[in-house]
């Protein structure tokens, strides 16, 4: 397939990269730095010490005891493991500090290269409010809502909640990992969850900003990848439906949507496309929408890679990890839009460390580990039996990728791979997986995002009316 487009270098390619994340994203990071010849340097807490991906790395560093905050979290220690190690380059991966404006400016400050965006546009697309505003001016379609914050007076508030029309969604501007948001169903409940979102919001984010917007019942969750140069090229790679949600969190995706039509997909790729050369933005990206009847509304841009970033790699054969680094180091983008095929259908499995039912975290020592194989099958995983799963982090243990022809081969590639694996020692939720693989609206395709929690409340119902 020709995807390979021209790769003009304009920079020299990094000699050495410091990884600063943990889990399955820091070996995927490693994966791709090795398969470009490059070194690589793993910052671990205490925690993570004897992880198999440290000792892969050419060198490694211990920046810090367990605890997030003093460890993957922490600036300066990272910084100075870049500095004593003489790496070049500085990979966030996602979650911790791959969307912190400040990291990503004392990292360049430093003399490093961070491998993201810059740092102006990660600083305005995480602010909800900027990044709405940043949005509507590039051509973004967005939901209804109130432009920019709230106001304080009740009186303004319920103005503009009756004009955008019940329900609405109050949501904090420096929210994150659906968290922040609540929804209001009558102008009796408006000012009251204001209120309580705010200082939610003050105390999680340390920000009381919050903005408004019209709650759509029965949406999907539908994001564009993009990626972007520094040379004002920027291409998409397609879309992938992440509607399979439970609290706002992805368990399930999938590329491409089902049921979108070829011409609603590239008349929404190409928006994206476009305003990323008109932001200036550089690297990978995601534009997530909701989608309700034909219509997508931007919600936020993930200014980052995403834990689901494989099923787009499946459907086009781009190493988005691979390019992110050769954008950092200043090279054109290989790939031109029509260079970029979209073959068959991706699914991703997120397993986690956590009971199937409960999803009470499951933290410990796995015992039996043994992951799938066969046609068209991926797993992204960074642990092995014996490996400790510590409690202090994300329960993500593997991400199961199954990539057929058809979307129905790629959920009987799935079954199967799932059937195969064996995780012992631990609570996962495969046997979720297992059950929602096999069930009939999500095989039909195009489940909304309150799919999964209509479903848990259908089955718990049932099993309350058998037990009463
Ligand atoms: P976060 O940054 O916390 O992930 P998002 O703005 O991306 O927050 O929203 C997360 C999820 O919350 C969405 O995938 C969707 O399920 C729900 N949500 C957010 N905004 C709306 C809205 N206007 N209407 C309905 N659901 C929404």
């Amino acid at each position: 397939m020709a995807v390979f487009g021209p790769s003009p270098k304009t920079g020299a390619m990094f000699e050495k990269i410091l990884i600063a994340n943990r889990g399955e994203i820091a070996l995927r990071i490693q994966r791709a730095c090795r398969e470009l010849g490059i070194k690589t340097v793993a910052v671990h807490s205490e925690a993570d010490a004897d992880a198999k991906y440290v000792m892969l790395a050419d060198e490694s560093v211990c920046i810090g005891p367990a605890p997030s905050k003093d460890s993957y979290l922490n600036i300066p220690a990272i910084i100075s493991a870049a500095e004593v190690t003489d790496a070049q380059a500085i990979h966030p991966g996602y979650g911790f500090l791959s969307e912190n404006a400040d990291f990503a400016d004392r990292v360049e400050n430093s003399g490093f290269v961070f491998i993201g965006p810059k740092p102006e546009n990660i600083r305005t697309m995480g602010d909800k409010v900027a990044a709405k505003v940043a949005m509507k001016k590039v051509g973004i379609p967005c939901v209804p809502g109130s432009e920019g914050a709230l106001p304080d007076e009740p009186k303004e508030i319920r103005k503009i909640a009756a004009a955008v029309g019940y329900p609405v969604i109050i949501k904090a501007a420096g929210g994150g990992g659906g968290r922040g948001m609540r929804v209001v169903h009558t102008e009796a409940a408006l000012v009251n969850a204001v209120q309580m979102t705010k200082a939610e919001a003050q105390s999680a984010f340390g920000n009381p900003t919050v903005y408004l917007e019209k709650y759509l019942e029965n949406p999907r969750h539908i994001e564009i990848q993009v990626m972007a140069d520094e040379h004002k090229n920027a291409i998409f790679l397609w879309e992938r439906d992440c509607s399979m949600q439970r609290r706002h969190q992805k368990i399930i995706e999938e590329a491409p949507a089902p049921e979108l039509k070829a011409r609603q997909r590239d008349r929404i790729g190409e928006r994206c496309a476009e305003a990323c050369v008109k932001m200036g933005y550089r690297g990978a990206g995601t534009f997530e929408f909701l989608y309700e009847k034909d219509e997508f509304y931007f919600i936020e841009m993930n200014t980052r890679v995403q834990v689901e970033h494989p099923v787009s790699e499946m459907i086009t054969g781009i190493d988005i990890v691979q390019e992110q680094i050769r954008i950092a180091a200043g090279y054109r983008l290989r790939y031109r839009q029509k260079d970029i095929q979209l073959r068959g259908h991706a699914i991703e499995c997120r397993i986690n460390a956590e009971h199937p039912t409960t999803f009470v975290p499951s933290p410990g020592r796995i015992t039996r580990f043994h992951v799938p194989g066969g046609p068209g099958i991926r797993v992204d995983s960074h642990v092995y039996a014996d490996y400790f799963v510590p409690p202090h982090y994300d329960s993500l243990i593997a991400k199961v990728i199954a990539h057929g022809d058809t979307r129905e081969q790629a959920f009987a590639r799935m079954r199967t791979a799932l059937s195969e694996m064996v995780v012992e020692g631990i609570n996962t939720n495969i046997s979720l997986h297992q059950e929602l693989l096999n069930d009939a609206a999500f095989i039909t395709g195009a489940t909304s995002i309150h799919f999964l929690e209509q479903r848990m409340a259908k089955l718990k119902k049932i099993a309350g009316g058998e037990s009463g």
